[in-house]
């Protein structure tokens, strides 16, 4: 008893036969071969039993000869499928991915991947540029923000972890889009939770990442989401037995997370919040040095930094601050020129170090 045949993708005429995930696939050898050099490399390969090597078909003998001698790939099935729908599909298939309410977003991330993976150079291209549009289209030129609901529809957080696992890989993405990816699906997983399981899951998937700054990030916006750090001025405990009680993290949002997790959050805030102290203690006032002004804007700088000393969450201090300074120059020249720029060092330094504040070292 053979393996079974695939639906969709076992051509009778087919000239190539592929066991993958347990199924048996029969497609077009010079169609694929075609489409990616990969696989045209692997079949002008010499094989035993034939002497026929780039003929139109596979002779019983070969590699992927017959059913019983297929070409054995160790890629996942749904991933596999999504290689041959790239190579087969109708015209209107392809222009219902333009479509957002017909797109298939989970299928054209696999096509993605698979066809970097077999260099199909036309396919994978395709394939980023389908996700992009969407993408434009769903979001605009922001990076993050409120998502419209139509958008959350599509861009679920399974959508949303699966394209941040492809942008993860090799340079299929470009890093402006890896990083609008990285930024929603940050709000989609933390900012939205729910609840602890929420919270869970979410860990559990950012510690399956392989990029440090990322697991930094999932973290510090669990540890947002608990709200033990975001607003130092929103309440004031009734008395000190709240006082006492609300100096963790809350207890509802870490119901769910394993010991290390909570651990690392536990971590996670004592060191921002002794990062937040430093920045009052120390201050970050910047030099009025080399600044072409004459008035000293030692003590602007001063005030510009003393407005969020409520603030507990020195992320938030950076967001604050990055709006201000985007807005009308409020001293003239000179050293306010400076400020964003500054800013924007301070945010990307704070945000690679993350991590070692998470205790993730690995
Ligand atoms: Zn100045």
């Amino acid at each position: 008893m053979g393996l079974p045949r695939d639906q969709n993708y076992y051509f009778e005429d087919g000239s190539c036969i592929f066991s993958v995930g347990g199924c048996l696939f029969n497609i077009h050898y010079s169609l694929l071969s075609q489409e990616s050099p990969f696989f045209d490399k692997m079949f002008s390969l010499p094989q035993p039993g034939s002497k026929e090597q780039n003929g139109r078909g596979r002779s019983s003998g070969m590699d992927g000869g017959s059913d019983d001698n297929p070409v054995v790939c160790q890629d996942n099935v749904d991933s596999f499928k999504a290689l041959c729908w790239g190579l087969y599909a109708r015209p209107a298939e392809i222009r219902a991915q333009q479509d957002a309410a017909k797109v298939d977003l989970k299928r054209m991330i696999l096509l993605a991947e698979i066809a970097h993976k077999y260099d199909c150079t036309d396919l994978e291209k395709w394939s980023v540029d389908v996700l992009q549009s969407h993408w434009a289209s769903s979001f605009g030129e922001a990076a993050s923000g409120t998502v419209a609901p139509e958008s959350s529809k599509m861009w679920t957080l399974d959508i949303l972890e699966k394209l941040l696992h492809l942008s993860n890989e090799g340079d299929i993405i470009d890093p402006t889009f890896q990083k609008k990816i990285e930024v929603q699906w940050l709000t989609c997983a933390f900012s939205q939770a729910k609840d602890s399981a929420d919270l869970r899951k979410s860990l559990d998937f950012a510690d399956g990442l392989n990029n440090v700054r990322q697991k930094g990030s999932a973290y510090y916006g669990a540890l947002r989401r608990t709200g033990i750090i975001t607003d130092g001025t929103a309440s004031i405990p009734s008395d000190f037995a709240d006082m006492v009680e609300s100096c963790g993290v809350p207890e509802p949002l870490m119901s769910e997370l394993n010991p290390k997790q909570r651990s690392r959050l536990t971590r996670g805030l004592w060191c921002l919040t002794s990062l937040r102290r430093n920045m009052n203690l120390r201050g970050v006032y910047e030099p009025h040095v080399g600044c072409p002004s004459t008035i000293n804007h030692q003590r602007l700088w001063q005030r510009f930094w003393e407005a969020y000393n409520g603030i507990s969450d020195p992320g938030l201090v950076f967001d604050y601050a990055y709006a201000r300074a985007s807005q009308r120059n409020e001293w003239g020249n000179g050293c306010w020129l400076e400020l964003k720029p500054r800013i924007e060092e301070m945010t990307r330094i704070f945000e690679d170090n993350l991590s070692k504040y998470f205790m993730i070292d690995d």
